[in-house]
């Protein structure tokens, strides 16, 4: 057994992840009076929702007629009828509150000529169930809303004293013999230090595994760190295959432009200059679900119609817009693409290519962000001590595709929900549980074991490997054949991790070691990504499969559940139906959401 010494912390709370939602689950519980502590691997401020460009959507109604209901409608049409309803509810109904929350925090919205928050459009983001005109729904602090949601969230944590272990790295949930979970082992980059943190109720908050993928928009730091702790503890993951696709990742270097882009009244064209998406979706046209238009962009370079030397592109035009509204909406997307793509976006079109996004697939939960343990009995049952918020969580609100800008207003509505329910269940007068010492002993081997791993293949290898093979096998076209090819060769891929190399032994900022940390992390996610894809036999969502392209809600409304040890075992769990209010006390009329045709 690896001997190691630990300091060992004591917490009502703590929370892994200081991004959106971790920081708002850490306020909520500090402005309680929880003992809270957040602990991230990167400072708080540069987690991925810093990049957050387009905005958060509440139906606010600032800039025309919105209503909750016609936000869920949405919610529930781009989750292509596979989120939970009560979840979904909650989302749209809570959406308001918690932006006017933000708002009295500090965050800097833009605004109306009279003073209130600016909205724009989103794409399937509509009015009157889908039947109106697309609505201007989503909030915005210019181009750089999740940046601003950051820094007021920290400031506002730090003012209502919760504490901050910062560029800590949790290595593995400490777990109870009876499946509780009783906190986390992390380590200190900065001096090598070993930490236990003890804890009545853990919140996982780290975030999406965008980087299973080659191309991808999200930060080097989306390792899905969380997914892989609870993999690990025994618990499953749900609706991994979802992975959704951004139409717009500039050409090359996968940075984001964003949907607000098309929203201010940028479109596409092909190589003969066509508005193609007037064809394929001709209501909502440009601003077509995410899933839809990622899927035409390909449909297009596939048929012959991709821009540039190699045909394997798409142009997004905002040349047409005035300097002035380009300079004042869209101020940091002009930036990035003069500097990653060498465009002037008032003189020239940006070349750009769908790139892997945002992972709807998590940690199963339910709408208070508590760990579901599924059974065929219970689909229900609670993991206890433990939640997940924020894209690593699976509430689930995005079902098969998440709309754009649901998702900072998900991390803010479910990391306020955390912070209610912590509330009511976590006891601050209780005595904190008494650690499973063989739990941490086992964290301790692993990551001995890594430390001093003597293999023959280097982590960086490894993991291009994984991502291309992600990339190849598992992203916007599907067939029986790609997928099973996927399945096999990732397994071949998570086989090499016991023939693995880590050079650099010392404790101290060795980012070989966290490197090789996080790729124990990313493989297990990418290997419920791909399993649950190759099993899944029907189109939903970012799920489109060329074999199956029809949606089969008879066999497949359901979600996958995968436990990954090694093998990949599946089993699904029912898809929420019931709202939490019916239409009598004020809720949503369910025939208004029965499931239909997916068209924009
Ligand atoms: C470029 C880009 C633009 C986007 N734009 C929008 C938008 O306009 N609107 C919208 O709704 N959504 C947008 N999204 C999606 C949205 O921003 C993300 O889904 C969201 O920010 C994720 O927030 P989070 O709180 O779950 O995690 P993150 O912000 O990713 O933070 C994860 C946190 O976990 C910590 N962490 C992870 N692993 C560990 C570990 N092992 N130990 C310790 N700490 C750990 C990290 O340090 C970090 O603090 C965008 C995404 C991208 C990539």
């Amino acid at each position: 057994m690896a001997a190691y010494e630990y300091e060992t912390h004591e917490y009502d709370c703590i929370v892994v992840g200081a991004g959106g939602s971790g920081l708002r689950a850490t306020l909520g519980m500090a402005e309680q009076g929880l003992r809270t502590a957040c602990i991230t691997k990167v400072f708080p401020t540069r987690s991925h929702t810093v990049a957050a460009q387009g905005g958060i959507a509440a139906s606010l109604g600032n800039m025309g007629p919105d209503h909750w209901q016609w936000h869920m409608y949405d919610t529930v049409k781009g989750s292509d009828w596979l989120g939970d309803t009560d979840a979904m509810e909650y989302l749209a109904r809570e959406a308001p509150k918690a932006v006017y929350e933000l708002e009295h925090y500090g965050v800097p919205f833009s605004r109306t000529e009279e003073g209130k928050i600016y909205q724009r459009p989103f794409g399937g983001h509509t009015t009157e169930f889908g039947e109106g005109p697309p609505v201007q729904r989503t909030c915005a602090a210019a181009d750089r809303t999740g940046h601003a949601i950051l820094h007021t969230l920290y400031g506002q944590s730090l003012k209502n004293n919760a504490e901050f272990y910062i560029e800590y790295f949790a290595i593995d949930l400490i777990m109870s013999e009876d499946g509780q979970c009783q906190g986390v082992l992390a380590w200190n980059l900065e001096d090598g230090s070993l930490h236990v943190f003890n804890a009545k109720m853990t919140v996982l908050a780290t975030g999406g595994y965008g980087r299973a993928y080659f191309s991808a928009t999200s930060a080097h730091t989306c390792t899905g760190d969380g997914g892989g702790m609870v993999a690990r503890a025994g618990l499953p993951l749900q609706d991994m295959e979802f992975v959704q696709f951004h139409p717009t990742g500039i050409y090359g270097a996968g940075c984001l432009i964003t949907e607000g882009a098309r929203g201010e009244g940028g479109y596409l064209t092909n190589s003969e200059g066509e508005r193609f998406m007037e064809r394929y979706a001709p209501t909502y046209k440009d601003l077509a679900s995410r899933d839809v238009v990622s899927r035409c962009m390909t449909m297009e370079i596939r048929e012959g119609r991709g821009v540039g030397a190699d045909g394997d592109h798409i142009h997004l035009h905002l040349n047409h817009l005035p300097p002035a509204t380009l300079a004042e909406r869209l101020p940091g997307i002009s930036e990035s693409a003069r500097i990653f793509a060498g465009v002037d976006v008032t003189k020239e079109p940006i070349p750009v290519l769908p790139t892997v996004h945002y992972n709807m697939g998590g940690i199963p939960t339910n709408y208070w962000g508590e760990v579901l343990n599924p059974t065929q009995d219970d689909p229900d049952r609670i993991a206890p001590g433990l939640m997940a918020v924020g894209e690593a969580g699976c509430a689930s609100v995005h079902g098969a595709n998440r709309l754009g800008s649901n998702s900072l207003i998900d991390l803010v509505v479910f990391g306020r929900a955390a912070a209610i329910k912590a509330g009511q269940v976590v006891d601050p007068n209780a005595p904190n549980p008494t650690l499973n010492t063989a739990s941490i002993d086992k964290a301790l081997d692993r990551f001995d074991g890594l430390r001093h791993a003597k293999g023959n293949v280097a982590t960086a290898e490894l993991r291009l490997e994984m991502q291309k093979t992600m990339q190849a096998d598992a992203a916007v076209f599907r067939t029986d054949k790609t997928l099973a090819e996927g399945v096999e060769k990732m397994y071949a891929v998570a086989a090499k991790l016991d023939d693995i190399s880590v050079t650099d032994r010392s404790m101290v900022w060795n980012s070989d070691l966290m490197e090789t940390l996080e790729l124990t992390n990313l493989l297990p996610n990418a290997l419920a990504t791909v399993v649950s894809a190759e099993a899944r036999k029907e189109s939903r969502g970012a799920h489109a499969h060329e074999d199956y392209p029809d949606r089969d809600d008879e066999t497949w409304r359901k979600h996958s559940l995968a436990w990954v040890n090694g093998k990949v075992e599946l089993d699904y769990r029912p898809v929420h139906l019931d709202p939490l209010s019916d239409a009598e006390a004020g809720g949503i009329d369910l025939k208004k959401i029965a499931p239909k045709a997916r068209v924009y």
